[in-house]
């Protein structure tokens, strides 16, 4: 039994030390050292290779490195292959500070006061209370929750949006498509933290941007391709949004010349909202290894027909 890392091979050290210290009796192999293919049961990767059914015929498990699992060719996966993406609370906390840095700074206009700063101009506006300030956000799942719970505790009214209905304390729960319009009519600040599917790629467009008030912001931490880029152009252009935070682009790198790169009302990064951190994703790796050896439920198990 062998248990095959293909992904970021300076994050595969840790990894591999930590396997080592916390299962030594599964042998681990970072790709693309894999002496006996037919010996690995359980692999974890950004990018599975195309040829993993018959590469690796004896696979029990295909682990993705990543919070997500829209990078996956399903079409060469096994279906019968358990598919499980990371949930571990690095990606949480990382997305969090992400997210809390992100509203903030909209909420207390700081890029109002950078401009300001590099003019030379001592120019206050008024501060605005975070009881205020209503932010929405699309997706209820592990990242979404815990974003809205520490946002909550700032003071902003909080809601989320959902495929089904969720309830979650303090937080205004929406679901459905018939309950997208109250929940964006209520929205100053929204943050996107969607899984990519058929029906969410991109739902970050004109006729939704539409339904929000007039002058709210957009954080993008989801995928890049759940936003039409030119509707949000336009409605920056227009007046209907003020600002965006944009964490994710696609393609990515987005390509020099690009109107976000120079954009005064959008922030730019490359992909940093959070990321797996190796010490905390081996403990819940281990920790579903385990599961799935006792056969129970591994957390994170993708649904194939729901696509997430
Ligand atoms: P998750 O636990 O699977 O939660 C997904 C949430 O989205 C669930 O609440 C789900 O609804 C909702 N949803 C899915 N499809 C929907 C639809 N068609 N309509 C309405 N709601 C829908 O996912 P997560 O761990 O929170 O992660 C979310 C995403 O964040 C990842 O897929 C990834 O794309 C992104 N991410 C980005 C970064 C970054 O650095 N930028 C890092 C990590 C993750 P139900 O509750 O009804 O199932």
């Amino acid at each position: 039994m062998t248990f095959l890392y293909k992904s970021d091979p300076v994050r595969g050290a840790v990894w591999a030390e930590r396997f080592a210290q916390q299962l030594p009796e599964l042998p681990f192999r970072i790709w693309p050292d894999v002496p006996d293919p037919r010996a690995v049961r359980y692999l974890a990767a950004w990018e599975p290779p195309a040829d993993l059914a018959t590469r690796f015929p004896n696979l029990e498990v295909l682990f993705s490195t990543g919070a997500g699992i829209d990078q996956f060719d399903f079409s060469v996966i096994p279906e019968t292959l358990p598919v499980v993406r990371m949930v571990e609370s690095g990606i949480v906390n990382g997305m969090v500070e992400y997210a809390t840095l992100a509203v903030l700074s909209l909420h207390r206009d700081w890029s109002t006061y950078r401009q300001q700063q590099q003019e030379g101009r001592w120019e206050a506006h008024r501060v605005h209370p975070a009881g205020s300030r209503r932010v929405g956000v699309l997706g209820l799942g592990v990242l979404g929750r815990a974003v809205l719970e520490r946002l909550g505790s700032f003071g902003f009214p909080c809601a989320g949006w959902s495929r089904s209905q969720q309830q979650i304390a303090g937080v205004e729960c929406h679901a459905g498509a018939e309950g997208l319009t109250a929940f964006l009519a209520r929205t100053d600040i929204l943050i996107c933290l969607l899984p990519l599917t058929d029906s969410t790629r991109g739902i970050l467009c004109k006729p939704l941007f539409d339904q929000l008030p007039s002058g709210a912001a957009l954080i993008n931490v989801g995928r890049g391709a759940h936003l039409v880029q030119d509707d949000l152009l336009r409605a920056l252009d227009e007046g209907q949004l003020s600002r965006a935070v944009l964490d994710v682009c696609e393609p990515e790198p987005l390509p020099p010349g690009h109107a976000f790169w120079t954009h005064p009302q959008v922030v730019l990064t490359p992909h940093i909202a959070s990321m797996t951190q190796p010490e905390t994703a081996v403990d819940a790796v281990i920790d579903n290894l385990r599961r799935h050896q006792q056969g129970l439920p591994m957390i994170g198990l993708v649904d194939r027909a729901r696509g997430y």
